[in-house]
């Protein structure tokens, strides 16, 4: 039997908040269609106090109002909330005319308003005939920043979502941004864009150098700045680039806070990135109140994770940080003679010590700028300190011509770290600055 067809008043019809189109597109040919034949296709709607509440046809509905119709045929149901934004966004979806953040949202929504018919992206796979790993990639575009997800499209200057969620996977969130961005203003197709991302993995892979920051490093304004520890290459390479800031202290690189950061609000972490607060000075100086700010900082911004790191981690064994914070240390090398030459920090030893004898589950170090190390030795120190990740790096500016170990030898190290069982991060990896002269001294 054929369903009830009403012809009801135009007046009478109202839009729904359930229609997940936000944009409903160029009207122009369905006015002249409705204009010349009418409308074919019913509209289904429910009542609505005194109204007809449009659940799927809403382009019709506006096209035939500015056509000049005054009753349009409609199909009467009783849908509940769920069941309107469920068939709305069928509806949709088969006839691909949402765009992936219409899409998303759509069915995000639809899980919060019908948990039990839809408590995963499974459930939902099995409404649209669609795999997990497709609903999760329609649904990843939530978590996208705005600048990528205003790219996402099939317009020129977009790029498709599928190329988009591989970048956002595979690269550093900061790099990630300006991979899109490029990739969409030169509107590469999916392919060449997988063979550009491809070609620059093989890079990182080579030259283990995905950034020059941490890599999994979020933008973050520093609290604290300055130093007294003098690290030769900081002294020559880091701390001129200061001189750039509008702060006289942070010119002059004299520790000291900035508390009016404390009320930045800082980006959201998802997966293994984290907010790294020490990247302009050492935190070791800060005094107990001001440990005591950043640590409720912390704290209050508990969903994400943060980044603390130190020369002299003894600075953290007075406090109790949540397990949001990552505690770290750099520790070039176990060589202190070679350390003694060129800082004033805390020798090697020393550091390594503070970290055993730390309280707190959640710890990193860093070697780098790696120098000559013993292998034994680092091994087991690494081993004892048992952090959840450790990042290897030679110094971006090799004229600083540290004690640098060979690359062979760093190798060795990262494949020895990795076999503990620990997460190890490549930073920038080379020969040593003089391997070739060593080479050539060895071979004479
Ligand atoms: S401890 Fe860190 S901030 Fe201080 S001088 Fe050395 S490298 Fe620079």
């Amino acid at each position: 039997m054929g369903e009830q067809i009403r012809d009801l008043d135009i007046n009478k019809l109202t839009t729904s908040k359930y229609n997940p189109r936000l944009e409903l597109g160029d009207l122009a040919g369905m006015i002249e269609t409705i204009k010349r034949g009418g409308i074919d296709e019913p509209l289904i709607v429910r009542k609505k106090k005194d109204k007809w509440e449009i659940i799927i046809g809403e382009r019709r509905y506006q096209s035939a109002k500015k056509a000049g119709q005054k009753t349009l045929p409609c199909i009467v149901r009783s849908w509940t909330d769920g069941e309107c934004l469920k068939k709305s966004l069928i509806e949709n979806i088969v006839k691909k005319d949402l765009t992936p953040i219409e899409r998303a949202s759509g069915l995000k929504y639809l899980m919060k308003i019908s948990p039990e018919e839809f408590p995963s992206q499974r459930a939902l796979g099995e409404l649209f005939k669609k795999d997990e790993s497709t609903i999760s990639v329609w649904l990843s575009i939530i978590d996208f920043p705005r600048e990528v997800q205003e790219r996402i499209g099939t317009q020129r200057g977009q790029i498709d979502l599928e190329s988009a969620t591989k970048v956002m996977k595979n690269l550093p969130k900061v790099r990630a941004i300006r991979f899109i961005k490029k990739a969409a203003s030169k509107n590469l197709s999916q392919e060449a864009i997988s063979q550009s991302l491809k070609l620059y993995l093989n890079k990182v892979v080579r030259t283990g150098r995905p950034d020059k920051m941490y890599d999994k490093a979020v933008p973050f304004p520093s609290f604290f700045v300055g130093c007294k520890y003098n690290c030769k290459y900081c002294v020559s390479s880091f701390q001129p680039l200061m001189k750039r800031r509008p702060c006289e202290l942070c010119k002059s690189y004299e520790p000291h806070i900035h508390y009016d950061r404390f009320w930045t609000k800082p980006s959201k972490t998802t997966g293994k990135d984290f907010l790294f607060q020490c990247d302009c000075g050492d935190i070791s100086f800060a005094d107990p109140l001001t440990f005591h700010y950043l640590i409720t900082y912390c704290r209050f911004y508990g969903d994400r994770t943060f980044l603390i790191q130190s020369k002299n981690p003894a600075c953290f064994h007075k406090y109790n940080f949540p397990d949001n914070v990552i505690l770290g240390a750099t520790i070039e090398t176990n060589r202190d003679e070679i350390t003694k030459k060129i800082s004033k920090a805390p020798l090697p030893s020393i550091r390594f010590k503070d970290m055993v004898k730390l309280d707190h589950r959640r710890r990193m170090i860093t070697i780098e700028p790696i120098l000559k190390f013993d292998l034994k030795v680092m091994l087991d120190w690494i081993k004892k300190i048992n952090p959840e990740v450790v990042y290897v790096g030679y110094d971006s500016h090799p004229k600083n011509k540290l004690d640098e170990p060979t690359e062979a030898e760093t190798k060795r190290l990262i494949a020895e770290i990795s076999k503990l069982g620990i997460e190890v991060r490549k930073k920038l990896i080379r020969p040593a600055w003089d391997e070739k002269t060593r080479g050539y001294l060895k071979t004479r």
